[in-house]
């Protein structure tokens, strides 16, 4: 499709120039306001030495800002690296420097970084604002091809580094149809919660720019916090993470909000638990959507609709299935020892063709080669299964999988298991080192508030519902479980005291 991200602001400034377009910080800006600015921006960046393929970086908050640079580099040809502000300063200064910015805005949050980061460094504020001001609001006017590259967003770095994927023009070709799927529209009012420099926080937006509707940002996540401002802004749609729409359900009260406004709830990036489901159905009285995806095929590739969630229905098995791709998407299920495709029930790696996919990792060839094989495919690295109707069923990342024996054991479906406990608030199942069978399967348990359960009554618990090489052989009892901004819990972080000095085959 002859489709172009920067397209975005200019025709809806045209079309709704004083409807509003992002809110944050206790802002507003219209389509018109983000218009100018941006254009202003790209004034700012060619001053600066900036032109069509340059990087520029953003290092702050989900904040106006942000859209500013975003549509201010695509006006110019440049491109946008937004970059994790929860990195240590060492390793921010490593991202910028990898992207070769020509310049970066730095959220006044994070002024003390300024100082090291190469190239030239705008502080938002003051000294931002009146940047913008000293620079001409005429759009350079640069359209590029389909093929050109908008955006450079970081994995999320669940089980290695965070890598730079690539992404252009026609990966968000299908934005119209996605906002479509998604219930968006000029009447939205669109919650953006997750962060700007990952995939579920950018596609998100841009989903809701293209649509034409409000983007509500939300600086930083406090569970109590988001309820609050569902009722207040009158949330339409959101995208929300299983741990963060757990959290939300706990809120003291959450349940008796006024949610009238609010059309559907989407949430993915990482597995949910039938529990976790069921309290959100119940919390928000709201239709669901689950979308499963990588930052590499531009977020969402496959959806599960809210008439396939319905905890008592003859379909329920449906609620442990990520949905089915898009019209616009091809899955297939490769047989993870040779080349060819397994049949229906049978797990393997999930391939992916579409034309969401990246063509390729930021300065990374030799990844680039793994994750592309050719063909038109994309090696997602999880493990799933196709059922008759097309559904598909994601077992687990391939890494997070648990050889013990002979036998292979998926930690989400021992997780599953042990989250419908009442004692279990937030459970995580790895595979830790064991000389007869190589590794065998450990729960790590953060119990409920106001219970104590003992080891001995999870186990018992588990070998009532799990066959025998599946069913946890210890279990931990902790406060937190470590997680990523995308929520997503870091199994590599939880594994590496257990095979300290060891290595395993998998991850
Ligand atoms: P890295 O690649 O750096 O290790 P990451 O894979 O977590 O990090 P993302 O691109 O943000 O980075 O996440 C994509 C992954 O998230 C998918 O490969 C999959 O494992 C997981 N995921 C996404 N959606 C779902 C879903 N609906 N259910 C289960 N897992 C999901
Ligand atoms: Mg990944």
């Amino acid at each position: 499709m002859d489709y172009r991200v920067v397209s975005i602001v200019r025709d809806h400034a045209r079309l709704r120039g004083a409807s509003p377009a992002v809110s944050g910080d206790g802002r507003t800006f219209s389509y018109a306001e983000l218009d100018e600015r941006s254009s202003r921006l790209a004034q700012g960046l060619r001053a600066a030495g900036a032109g069509a393929g340059s990087r520029v970086a953003y290092v702050g908050k989900n904040a106006p800002e942000f859209f500013d640079l975003l549509f201010g580099a695509a006006k110019l040809g440049a491109v946008t690296a937004p970059v994790n502000w929860r990195l240590t300063p060492a390793e921010i200064v490593a991202v910028v420097e990898d992207a070769g910015a020509a310049l970066t805005v730095v959220d006044a949050e994070f002024a003390g970084l300024a100082a090291a980061l190469p190239g030239q460094v705008v502080l938002t504020g003051d000294d931002y604002e009146n940047w913008l001001a000293g620079h001409p609001a005429e759009d350079p006017g640069f359209v590029g091809a389909p093929d050109d590259i908008v955006v450079q967003l970081y994995t999320s770095g669940t089980t290695g580094v965070p890598k730079g994927v690539q992404l252009s023009n026609t990966n968000f070709s299908v934005g119209e149809r996605m906002a479509e799927r998604w219930r968006l529209d000029a009447t939205s009012v669109s919650l953006v919660p997750m962060p700007l420099f990952h995939i579920g926080g950018t596609g998100w937006a841009l989903a809701g720019l293209f649509a034409g509707c409000r983007q509500v940002l939300v600086r930083d996540i406090d569970p109590a916090a988001l309820v609050d401002t569902f009722e207040r802004e009158r949330i339409s749609n959101a995208f929300i993470v299983p741990a963060v729409l757990q959290f939300m359900c706990e809120v003291p009260g959450a349940a008796g909000r006024d949610y009238s406004a609010l059309r559907a709830i989407t949430y993915g990036a990482s597995p949910i638990t039938s529990e976790v489901l069921r309290r959100a159905l119940e919390t928000f009285g709201a239709p669901l959507f689950q979308l499963y995806g990588m930052t590499e095929t531009t977020g969402a590739i496959v959806q599960l609709e809210p008439e396939d969630h319905d905890p008592q229905g003859p379909r329920r098995r449906l609620m442990r299935s990520a949905g089915r791709p898009y019209a616009w998407v091809e899955v297939r299920i490769a047989d993870p020892a040779g080349e060819g495709e397994v049949p229906a029930g049978e797990v393997g790696e999930v391939l992916v063709r579409s034309p969401q996919n990246t063509p390729g990792y930021w300065n990374r060839p030799a990844e680039t080669a793994r994750l592309l094989p050719g063909g038109g495919w994309l090696r997602t690295g999880d493990a799933g299964y196709l059922d008759e109707e097309g559904y598909l069923f994601l077992t687990d990342r391939i890494k997070d999988m648990i050889v013990t024996g002979a036998e292979n054991v998926y930690p989400i479906e021992v997780e599953e298991v042990l989250a419908a406990h009442p004692a279990v608030a937030d459970v995580a199942v790895i595979g830790v080192p064991d000389e007869r069978w190589g590794e065998t399967v450990k729960a790590v348990v953060v119990p409920r508030p106001g219970t104590a359960p003992t080891e001995a009554e999870l186990l018992e618990y588990a070998r009532e519902r799990l066959a025998g090489f599946k069913r946890p052989r210890s279990v931990d009892l902790v406060d937190a479980l470590p997680r990523n901004p995308s929520g997503k819990i870091l199994k590599k972080d939880l594994r590496a005291p257990y095979w300290a000095g060891r290595g395993r085959s998998i991850g």
